[in-house]
């Protein structure tokens, strides 16, 4: 991929997208193509084929999705299953049919089973039952991986896949019935502050280990997987995926007590054990992306304290 290589970014209005956007214009790549969802709806075929016949990019970064916290999923799960599939059949299928030649695939830690043994090594893949909140979600992302391998396999598309943990950053989703439990928490730590409320209500028993990665790091890490790795040159057996993430995780209650502590809360924290836990622990295996010489570098932190102080300026609430 060199500067002027044509690059189409899917879903850059999203947290995803469009920090890999930032990223690539900050590296100085000059000819990206975008679209956002009104100019050009994902789920149809005919819509996304005309794109691809027309654009003709040479690099995709497939982060369009359908995408939510373990509420949303939960509820939503037709919509989860039946969106995600047609964004990454769609597109997936144009690019081997207008021969891009290279296309990176964003997926999700919830692809790895329940119960895999901790970290998430990439080999877990479809080794045991998923986590049931977020299954029809996890079972789409399954096949996004199982589209690239099969392109690759069988039509030798250099298309590779991104596990990304947990993110978070800019234009990250503050709606507290559809976000994950970061953003959710920044929203209900800083409205009790400026309210002046002396609690915060957390979902489910706080005991849950999560891992969060900073949306640049994210970024920084597909750039560096689109410009290092080749599908095509990997053993067929080998799955051209990499987990992405910060290496190290935190219980929902102690991120709950951080965020308290970065907003200036001082209230009491309350856990809502109504609400469902999700999976007990979903911590990334990074050492296959280690390797090959990426790893983070925002801690979690100084992360939450950069959004915090976004959020300060400008509230998208
Ligand atoms: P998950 O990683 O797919 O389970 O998705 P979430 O980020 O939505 O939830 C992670 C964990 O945080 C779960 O155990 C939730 O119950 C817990 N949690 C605590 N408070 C909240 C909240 O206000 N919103 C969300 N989405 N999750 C919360």
């Amino acid at each position: 991929m060199n500067k002027e290589s044509k690059i189409y970014v899917a879903g850059h209005k999203g947290m995803v997208g469009s920090a890999i956007v930032r990223k690539l214009e900050a590296e100085g790549y000059t000819n990206l193509v975008l679209r956002n969802s009104k100019e050009l709806d994902l789920r149809n075929q005919q819509a996304v084929d005309t794109f691809f016949a027309t654009e003709k990019p040479e690099y995709v970064f497939l982060a369009a999705a359908k995408v939510g916290g373990i509420q949303a999923n939960n509820t939503y799960r037709a919509d989860f299953i039946y969106e995600n599939l047609m964004i990454e059949a769609n597109v997936i299928h144009a690019a081997y049919q207008h021969k891009v030649q290279k296309l990176l695939f964003l997926g999700s830690s919830c692809i790895y089973p329940k119960l895999a043994p901790q970290p998430l090594k990439e080999e877990s893949l479809l080794s045991g039952y998923l986590e049931p909140t977020n299954q029809p979600y996890a079972i789409a992302k399954i096949a996004g991986i199982e589209l690239c391998d099969a392109y690759r396999r069988q039509y030798g598309c250099d298309f590779i896949s991104a596990m990304p943990t947990n993110l978070y950053g800019p234009n990250d989703n503050y709606d507290l019935e559809k976000s994950h439990v970061l953003p959710a928490l920044l929203r209900k730590f800083m409205t009790a502050v400026e309210n002046g409320d002396e609690s915060v209500t957390v979902w489910g028993r706080g005991t849950p280990l999560r891992e969060f990665l900073h949306v640049d790091d994210m970024a920084a890490a597909c750039l560096f997987l689109m410009q290092k790795v080749s599908a095509t040159s990997m053993p067929a057996n080998e799955l051209a995926m990499w987990n992405v993430g910060l290496g190290s995780d935190i219980s929902i209650a102690d991120l709950a007590q951080l965020i308290g502590t970065i907003t200036g809360f001082q209230g009491t924290i309350h856990f809502d054990a109504t609400k469902p836990d999700g999976t007990p622990r979903k911590l990334m295996d990074v050492s296959k992306l280690k390797a090959l010489g990426w790893q983070a570098s925002i801690s979690l932190e100084d992360g939450i304290r950069q959004v915090y102080n976004d959020l300060m300026i400008n509230r998208p609430w």
